[in-house]
């Protein structure tokens, strides 16, 4: 097996990964706010977070993996009682889109998707041991944690405390805090707002804490892995080191990796630049979620990606020549030659793979692996293809696309959906029919088929050995 090598952010640097329990990960991933629906910067880091998992599992690892939904903060508060409308009844579409975007992107399923708003117990809990540990007190009717009490406090991010001090002092006179660089672990609620019976009066939990007490409920006090954003190290991570290693005495994650941001066209997104682009935003202008998946891997996560549509059309073309090798492939007959160059190129193409995916997940260099071994392979098909030679092929690329997840599998979402949305059976029927129609003679019956195929994005080629179709 492959050594495993990820960068840390927690010491900045690159480390040979062992888990804690031999055979089996445990992950924790902030997850979405469902307050809208989620962006394409959004969408990186979860695609990300999938590439992990999917190169854990590759490596033979099994994986348990939350990922919290924060459905109650202020925002959300806010918007429901605009809506008139309570904050479950606010959130619910929102937590369906992000769903249906995740298999939209063919981003697995994790273990654990808990919701602030059924672990308010836990996080009482650990804001409780703070308290009688002395990292927290109260002030109003709000709970703080008390920075000036952990020593360690900086460490992820290697932030400047004093800096942070003059920048967030005016903030802070809102609050009647000890320090202004101290955070709020429990807010009490103003009138009509949603809230939770606590020992500090009715309120709700701040957002950091959440993390912390949904991570040690499914994962442990001490799990292997922790990822996000790279806009969530600091305060985010940052004070949920603070909370769960004050709380538990122990370290919370061993190894902490972030992703880089994603700007559009070289710029930042936003709202009012107007490209601040949604899953179903992208679709609807024909796009298709093969191609944006294709494109959000291809760039290492350590690497900011600069999302433009120019790239999304280099990612069909280069899409394009995984497809055309495959159905060459597909439609080209074996000879008796032999098979041990084209085991051997396999077998060559799958170390290469597997070596990107261990250096820190270098998915551009398992991708530019993959591209190699499909101009070895055409080459081999203008030779000539060795028995099981197909099979051979088909295994290797099967494999890569356990981690990757962008072959054509005919049911994308999108402009890959051309195909007219005939099914495979529809087509093969189609192409026999016609087949039938030029046997007999009949070709005004075969041009009609070939239209309708072509109408629905499908080309037909007739070879010595019969016809045969694409998607095109
Ligand atoms: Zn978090």
């Amino acid at each position: 097996m492959n050594s495993l090598k990820l960068f840390n952010s927690l010491g900045r640097c690159l480390q040979e990964f062992e888990p804690l329990e031999p055979g089996h990960i445990r992950l924790y991933t902030c997850g979405p706010t469902v307050y809208d629906r989620i962006h394409i910067g959004n969408l990186r880091t979860f695609v990300f977070e999938d590439l992990l998992r999917r190169t854990l599992r590759f490596f033979g690892y099994r994986v348990t993996q939350a990922m919290n939904l924060t459905d109650v903060e202020d925002k959300i508060i806010a918007a429901a009682l605009e809506a008139d409308v309570d904050i479950g009844t606010f959130t619910a579409p929102h937590v369906a889109s992000f769903f249906d975007d995740l298999t939209t992107l063919r981003i697995e399923r994790v273990e654990h998707y808990p919701r602030a708003t059924e672990h308010v117990a836990e996080m009482i809990a650990m804001i409780e041991r703070l308290l009688t540990a002395g990292y927290a007190y109260c002030a109003d009717d709000c709970v703080f944690f008390r920075i000036g009490a952990d020593e360690d406090y900086g460490r992820l991010s290697g932030i400047d405390l004093d800096q942070v001090r003059r920048g967030e002092r005016v903030r802070s006179d809102e609050y009647d805090k000890e320090d202004a660089r101290d955070f709020v672990l429990w807010k009490g609620a103003k009138e009509g707002e949603p809230a939770w019976p606590s020992p500090w009066g009715p309120g709700r939990p701040g957002w950091h804490i959440e993390c912390s007490a949904m991570s040690q409920k499914y994962l442990g006090k001490t799990f292997d892995i922790h990822c996000g954003g790279v806009d969530n190290l600091f305060p985010h991570h940052e004070n949920e080191i603070a909370q769960s290693e004050s709380a538990n005495c122990c370290p919370l994650a061993r190894y902490w990796l972030h992703s880089e941001h994603l700007t559009v066209d070289g710029e930042k997104m936003s709202k009012s630049l107007g490209n601040c682009y949604t899953l179903g935003d992208l679709l609807d202008r024909g796009l298709s979620a093969r191609s944006i998946r294709y494109l959000l891997a291809s760039v290492h996560y350590r690497q900011q990606l600069d999302f433009t549509f120019d790239k999304l059309a280099a990612a069909d073309r280069a899409l394009k020549r995984i497809d055309d090798m495959r159905f060459r492939l597909a439609h080209e007959v074996e000879k008796e030659i032999d098979p041990g160059p084209l085991d051997r190129a396999a077998g060559r193409f799958e170390n290469a793979f597997a070596t990107a995916l261990a250096d820190d997940l270098n998915t551009a260099g398992a991708l530019g692996a993959v591209f190699t071994f499909v101009h070895t392979v055409n080459g081999f098909i203008d030779q000539g293809l060795p028995p099981g030679g197909r099979t051979r092929v088909h295994a290797a690329l099967d494999r890569a696309d356990q981690v990757l997840a962008v072959l054509d599998t005919g049911d994308w979402a999108g402009a890959a959906e051309s195909g007219g949305g005939l099914s495979d059976v529809e087509i093969d029927a189609l192409v026999a029919a016609r087949s039938e129609a030029r046997a007999t003679r009949d070709f005004a019956a075969a041009d009609r088929i070939r239209d309708q195929l072509s109408e629905a994005g499908v080309v037909v080629e007739d070879a010595p050995g019969g016809s045969r179709w694409k998607r095109g």
